[in-house]
């Protein structure tokens, strides 16, 4: 009998077989089906998107961040990168008994100021507990709703020439959790780049009609956003290693533990694409912003490799970046 293992969850090719197998036969709909990082729905002729996730996120609290904050930034983000303004989210949490209530309630004020940040409200909330050991301390799912104001966003739209832009370093999120995990001190503390990305995208989209579509590379990492961008397209994406923000913390890290930061998880970071003649009015908006400040172009669109995303290494070399292929890291969010 085939199991459900932590790989199906990974965000990767097995999560991608597995949502392709089962939950698009099963469920499949022209909404569903495609893939958005919210469904694009339409209400009494508005048009509105709405996204779900959970938060499994070990340990609950990290350097940068706790499972509260991400919860509500995960949700803002994915709305975000759809053309859409957040508005509202739910709230749903499972509790282990025994779980401490100094730390519920330190969670509760790190969703609260999260949500003003990202300026959206709680609207509806749900609480279960389960018996001691039936789930790990605590587990949050967000629901969230926003109103599209930049409508038509979708990766059918990316031509080749066109510019590949991420908004800062990569890597943090996940090396932060991990460290703080696996009790693991580098010299220099990681701390995750959990953040809302609503403002500095709506920068974005107030100066450029040309971004074609923008997804956050979240499990995966860039290696598996890009790749999700391209499969079964009739382009391809370069990208230039000596291009890729990665601050020195990260880079130690991986080469100690034997990571790819293409791979990492991130919580406040974009990859925009866009037409290449607004490239620089893009950046201007991006870098305007605290959370863009290390925007850059990291690739092109080509129409070679079509499907496939290349790297142009540091040493002159060539090489294809693949989808993730299997679990990296476990609950990283
Ligand atoms: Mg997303």
């Amino acid at each position: 009998m085939e199991k459900i293992l932590l790989s199906h969850g990974s965000g990767g090719t097995m999560m991608h077989k597995l949502i392709d197998s089962l939950f698009m036969r099963e469920l499949g709909n022209p909404t569903l089906i495609e893939k958005k990082d919210s469904a694009i729905v339409e209400i009494g002729g508005k048009k509105i998107a709405f996204t779900t996730d959970s938060y499994v996120v070990n340990p609950i609290f990290f350097p940068g961040g706790d499972i509260g904050s991400l919860a509500v930034y995960g949700t803002v983000n994915d709305l975000a990168v759809c053309g859409a303004k957040p508005l509202f989210i739910s709230l749903g949490l499972i509790i282990e008994e025994g779980f401490d209530r100094d730390l519920l309630e330190k969670i509760v004020k790190s969703i609260s100021s999260a949500a003003k940040r990202a300026r959206v409200d709680v609207v509806t909330g749900d609480t279960k507990v389960v018996e001691r050991g039936s789930c790990d301390k605590i587990f949050i799912n967000t629901s969230g709703i926003g109103a599209i104001y930049y409508p038509g966003l979708s990766i059918e739209n990316i031509k080749p020439r066109d510019s590949v832009i991420l908004s800062g370093t990569i890597g943090e999120h996940a090396i932060s959790v991990l460290s703080k995990r696996e009790g693991i001190s580098f010299s220099t503390i990681v701390r995750s780049d959990s953040a809302p990305l609503n403002a500095l995208i709506a920068k974005v989209l107030s100066v450029s009609k040309g971004v074609r579509f923008m997804r956050d590379p979240t499990r995966g990492g860039a290696a598996t956003t890009l790749n999700e961008m391209v499969t079964g397209g009739r382009f391809g994406i370069s990208i230039e290693e000596e291009d890729l923000p990665v601050t020195e913390g990260v880079r130690a890290s991986c080469e100690l533990l034997g990571f790819d930061p293409l791979y990492l998880a991130n919580e406040g970071r974009v990859i925009i694409v866009a037409k290449r003649d607004d490239e620089k009015r893009i950046l201007r908006a991006m870098r305007s912003d605290p959370l863009g400040r290390s925007s850059r172009v990291i690739g092109t669109v080509t129409k070679e490799y079509p499907g496939k995303v290349y790297m142009n290494t540091s040493s002159g070399g060539r090489r294809i970046v693949g989808m993730l292929s299997s679990e990296q890291l476990p609950r990283i969010c």
